[in-house]
């Protein structure tokens, strides 16, 4: 086997084994980039010259007994909406093209304190807003798994790179999906942690409310690695929770006897492909040969989250993307009459179709006239989305769900249709909606061989118990063995 294609802990182990140095490590990846990223498109910038300079320094450290950090010598790729120091960090948009961050996100400072190296940014859709990784202003990302299909999105670069061996793990980002779409669609581990788990600060604002940095792994062990490594308070973000640190790689234990699952019916109703639905189910009936106790139940209030979510969103979106104006960073309009027509031109020139459309959308329901019927609405449906949850998990541990209704779709095929485009996050939303976390793990593959995700929803700060769920089901199957040929 060789060394890119293994995971984070086995890579560990053979370190400390010595066998293999990390420079090994970091080039047996950018061998493989060269190989797949072609096909794949996975990354918008390679830092192949100051990973393979870090793994030097790194290995001198590690034979000098010097090695710290629970990701010593370990590849990650990272998102482009993540603020990288000194790295070009553009959120896959025009308007910063040319921006440079000067400050790292607090995730890039904790990563860089357990040792783990930077292999470059991946694509996305432009700002994250998308589910195909079509929307990225520079280029389209493929699915390793067949080259004509989409790998989701928005962190559609991330995913890939994970799935074709190209990253041992990766961060993204995800507002109503963007972590746990992807990771089904090309068949690998994602989770989008409670909100306030991870620290936003550095993360290019999409939706702040809903924004949440997660993992991307090849199995369920390595995502409670990497999430020991970018949780925690952060006095930066005025939302990140001050509660004490879990160790994750403690839930790793093989058993859910005392774990109650619910099957929400309206997650598996219309809209659902078959394959989808009945490889879910067949997951529930392990989860039941498996010990726990699984029935199915009623979701309330499911057929609005997809609408508030889009709603609220866009109200965030449009205010967060005021700070684009040419004057501040970024792209500037090179000829301009006055300062209006400066930040005309450069927001004109800079942002991509769908930004533009998801701005225009966000402030029509932020102005008046229209506030009362849309947004404080959708705020209100919001709070009874929260609701519901919290009546599920007085029952449940977790709600077991598709992660999206379908397998992945071919490249342009929603691109006329951005309704289309937005339910493809109905399995989803709901979840960043009321702020709980949720994880995406492979499930099984569809005829033609694309795999398929499910999701585990749980209550707030669940995240021990959701590794050690999922974990158990994964190490009684084989999904998680299977990876494209590319
Ligand atoms: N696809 C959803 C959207 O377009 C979610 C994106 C995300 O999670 N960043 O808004």
């Amino acid at each position: 086997m060789e060394l890119n294609e293994l995971t984070i802990h086995e890579l560990k182990d053979k370190l400390n084994k010595k066998e293999c140095t990390i420079p090994e490590i970091v080039s047996s990846y950018f061998k493989k980039i060269k190989e797949a990223e072609p096909k794949v498109d996975a990354y918008l910038t390679l830092l192949e010259n100051e990973a393979m300079d870090e793994a030097k320094t790194m290995q001198e450290k590690f034979d000098k007994g010097e090695s710290t950090g629970i990701l010593f010598g370990i590849p990650i790729a990272i998102k482009d909406a993540i603020c990288t120091k000194g790295v070009r960090t553009t959120s896959a948009s025009k308007i910063l093209d040319n921006f440079i961050s000067p400050y790292d996100a607090t995730v890039m400072e904790k990563l860089h304190s357990e040792g783990a190296i930077m292999l470059g940014k991946t694509n996305m859709d432009e700002f994250a807003m998308g589910s195909s990784t079509e929307h990225s202003a520079y280029k389209t990302t493929k699915n390793p798994w067949d080259l004509s299909r989409i790998p989701g999105g928005s962190s559609g670069g991330s995913a890939a790179a994970v799935a074709a061996g190209m990253a041992p793990c990766a961060l993204g980002s995800d507002t109503g999906g963007s972590i746990r779409q992807p990771a089904s669609l090309c068949g690998i581990v994602g989770l989008k942690p409670t909100y306030g788990l991870v620290s936003r600060y550095g993360l290019i604002a999409y939706a702040s409310s809903f924004d949440q940095i997660g993992p991307f792994t090849r199995d369920v062990e390595d995502l409670a690695i990497l999430l020991n490594a970018i949780s925690g308070h952060d006095e930066k973000d005025t939302t990140s929770e001050n509660r004490e640190k879990e160790d994750y790689t403690e839930a790793l234990v093989k058993d859910v006897k005392d774990i109650k699952i619910g099957v929400p019916k309206e997650f598996l109703g219309e809209g659902v492909n078959e394959e989808v639905k009945e490889v879910v189910l067949k997951a529930a009936k392990k989860y039941e040969e498996l010990g726990a106790k699984v029935e199915e139940c009623s979701f309330k209030v499911a057929d609005y989250s997809l609408a508030t979510y889009y709603i609220i969103a866009c109200a965030e979106a449009s205010s967060n993307l005021g700070r684009f104006d040419g004057i501040r960073y970024g792209h500037r309009a090179s000829e301009f009459k006055d300062l209006k027509e400066l930040f005309k031109k450069t927001r004109q020139e800079g942002f991509g179709d769908e930004v533009k459309r998801r701005i225009f959308l966000g402030t029509c329901v932020l102005s008046s006239g229209y506030s009362d019927a849309y947004y404080v609405k959708a705020q209100k449906v919001r709070n009874l989305l929260r609701e519901e949850f919290a009546k599920q998990f007085e029952k449940y541990d977790f709600l077991l769900t598709p992660t999206s209704p379908t397998t992945a779709f071919k490249i342009g095929e929603k691109m006329e249709d951005p309704l289309e485009m937005y339910l493809a996050d109905i399995c989803t939303v709901p979840v960043n909606v009321a702020g709980v976390p949720a994880i995406s793990i492979p499930c099984g593959y569809s005829k033609d061989g694309l795999p398929i995700g499910m999701q585990l929803i749980g209550n707030y700060f669940s995240e021990s118990k959701m590794i050690r769920t999922a974990y158990t089901y994964e190490q009684n199957t084989e999904w998680h063995n299977m990876h494209p040929n590319i």
